[in-house]
């Protein structure tokens, strides 16, 4: 087994909030020398229409993957499923609630900016059919009209949880997203543990029927990862990574940040071509 191995599980293109299509983000990831990659764009898996194309051409592993907003007692908790068919009706049902749910938030976000004097149209948002629209998209159309200078601005002020124009919307709650995934065969993985902040909810996050914790995360100090580490073994998970790389959006975090080896990958990957042979 190469010790080299690296495959990325969490990045996310335009189809969402990512700055690189979904091609240039394949090449990329083959360029830096990667040997997988998950794309897990928010609520969307319309990324794959692409990237399966170039993945193919390159003979480069390319593994299904979504990140779910979801939310547990009021607090925001990402989901990821991984190594679903895409043609698997659960995740298509999935994907279209979740975009209903967040045109709603978006148009309250958005009338809560008009309150405060700044006027943005859902049109100056973007209008690709299937992508994901969110508030860092209400941040850049801010950025283009001058209102603010940076995304971070646009958080800080206006977008941020329980800042001037904030509405956390109608969200799945995280059973509901659970139950969904596992009707879909794919595997779920809690996301980013260590931004869950009350230590109350993320002890009942962990008596959850996940199938995985993502222990592995860009910018995360050894320190920060090993309890992760500890806890998906004591419960069986499988302990999962990635760098969460926005492009251009989040310049901080490069591809290829944080990885799992060529076990995990495998793991998840055989789990996906099975799903796939299946469908
Ligand atoms: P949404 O999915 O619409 O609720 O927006 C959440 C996304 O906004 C996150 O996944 C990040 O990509 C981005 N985001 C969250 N907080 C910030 C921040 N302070 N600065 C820039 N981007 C952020
Ligand atoms: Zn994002
Ligand atoms: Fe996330
Ligand atoms: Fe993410």
């Amino acid at each position: 087994m190469s010790s080299f191995f690296r495959a990325d599980l969490h990045c996310h293109t335009t189809a969402s909030d990512g700055s690189e299509t979904p091609e240039e983000l394949v090449r990329h990831a083959a360029e830096i020398g990667l040997q997988g990659l998950s794309i897990t764009d928010h609520d969307t898996v319309d990324a794959y229409s692409t990237a399966i194309p170039v993945a193919k051409i390159l003979k480069f592993p390319l593994l299904t993957g979504v990140e779910f907003s979801t939310v547990f007692e009021k607090e925001a908790v990402h989901v990821l499923a991984y190594g679903f068919a895409l043609t698997d009706p659960t995740i298509s049902e999935l994907v279209i609630s979740q975009k209903k749910r967040r045109e709603e938030r978006n148009k309250k976000i958005l009338s809560n900016l008009k309150k405060l004097g700044i006027e943005i149209s859902e049109e100056e948002l973007g209008t690709e059919l299937n992508h994901t629209i969110g508030r860092p998209h209400i941040a850049m159309a801010m950025m283009k009209k001058g209102v603010i200078r940076s995304l971070r601005e646009g958080f800080d002020r206006y977008l941020g949880e329980g800042k001037a124009a904030y509405d956390p919307g109608v969200r799945m709650d995280v059973q509901t997203a659970l139950s969904q995934i596992k009707k879909a065969k794919a595997i779920a993985v809690l996301a980013h543990p260590h931004l869950v902040t009350r230590k109350k909810a993320l002890r009942a996050l962990f008596e959850m029927p996940f199938d995985g914790l993502e222990c592995y995360y860009a910018c995360m100090k050894k320190e920060a990862v090993q309890p992760f580490v500890d806890r998906a073994a004591v419960k069986g998970w499988i302990a999962t990574g990635g760098s969460d790389y926005h492009g251009k959006i989040k310049p901080q975090i490069v591809l290829g940040a944080s990885w799992v080896g060529e076990e995990t990958f495998r793991k998840l990957y055989d789990h996906y071509q099975r799903n796939e042979t299946q469908s």
